[in-house]
């Protein structure tokens, strides 16, 4: 399957798709961590990139479009993924509709993990990560216990760099006015689900795996899109098996069968009978 993850920042885009990930296989490509890799790394991608991250704002189109591509050209990618983070405005939605098509690919949902404003808020600024475990930890919902091992672990509880309340203000800003027009953009294209993003992870993704109708060590339904990729071999030698078809558009046939029904030409068929038989006895 190829899923889209939509959704504010602080929606729990990241933590559902590793949970899908984990189960099902379809590697999360998160645009994102894959920034903060090149932050971290030092490459000239990342050091052009830093600026506007902890800005909270958009990097370049191009640039994103490029790691995508590189990411789903992996191995790991070729039976699915879940985009988390991309696309977030609707030149990327674009870009990414071509590089599937260029490869034969569609999306097969998108998902939007919807939680109230007030929420979000609390979870960006309280979200933490442990600088010895890794992980991803929130001062105001975790667990008091959850928090403590990581400090008796010798960790740190981290805070991300953009995850301070100006730079929040503006990523949730960004969203609302870029992202949150794509929800429109999926769901005329009839492939939104939204799921209620707020409560126990566990119940989230409860939701969220009932939406994609996926269960886990169950194989993924084939959804009509990748049916028809496993079977255009066999649709494309049926119809050369067939005998061949008229010219004649297939409306106009239609047209003229529904013009000519069964029954009233059997009615006309009898009236003319009895009046044959009328006038034969008439006669
Ligand atoms: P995230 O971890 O998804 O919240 O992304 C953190 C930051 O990385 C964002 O605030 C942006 O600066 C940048 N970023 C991530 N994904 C994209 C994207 N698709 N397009 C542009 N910038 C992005």
């Amino acid at each position: 399957m190829r899923i889209v993850m939509l959704g504010a920042p602080g929606s729990g885009k990241g933590t559902q798709a590793q949970r899908l990930q984990k189960d099902f296989g379809f590697p999360q490509v998160s645009t994102g961590d894959l920034l903060r890799r090149a932050v971290a790394d030092q490459t000239p991608l990342g050091l052009q990139a830093k600026a506007v991250m902890d800005a909270g704002n958009l990097v370049s189109d191009d640039i994103v479009l490029g790691m995508i591509e590189e990411r789903i050209a992996q191995p790991d990618a070729a039976r699915g993924f879940i985009l988390d983070g991309y696309p977030r405005n609707s030149k990327q939605a674009q870009d990414l509709e071509a590089a599937l098509r260029r490869r034969g690919w569609k999306i097969d949902a998108a998902v939007l993990m919807d939680v109230p404003f007030d929420i979000l808020m609390k979870r960006l600024t309280g979200r933490r990560t442990c600088s010895r475990t890794g992980q991803v930890l929130n001062i105001y919902f975790s667990p008091p216990a959850e928090l403590e091992a990581c400090k008796r672990a010798g960790g740190e509880l981290l805070q991300r760099a953009d995850d301070n309340e100006t730079t929040i203000g503006n990523r949730l800003h960004v969203y609302e006015g870029q992202t949150a027009p794509l929800i429109t953009h999926y769901r005329e294209l009839g492939l939104l689900e939204t799921v209620g993003a707020t409560g126990e992870v566990e119940d989230v993704y409860g939701r969220l795996k009932a939406a994609l109708g996926l269960q886990k060590g169950k194989k993924p339904a084939p959804t009509p899109q990748n049916k028809n990729v496993g079977t255009r071999k066999k649709k494309a030698k049926k119809k050369t098996a067939r005998p061949a078809r008229s010219n004649a558009p297939r409306a106009v046939k239609k047209k003229a069968k529904r013009s000519t029904p069964k029954k009233a030409h059997k009615k006309t068929k009898r009236a003319a009978k009895k009046k044959g038989r009328a006038r034969a006895n008439k006669r």
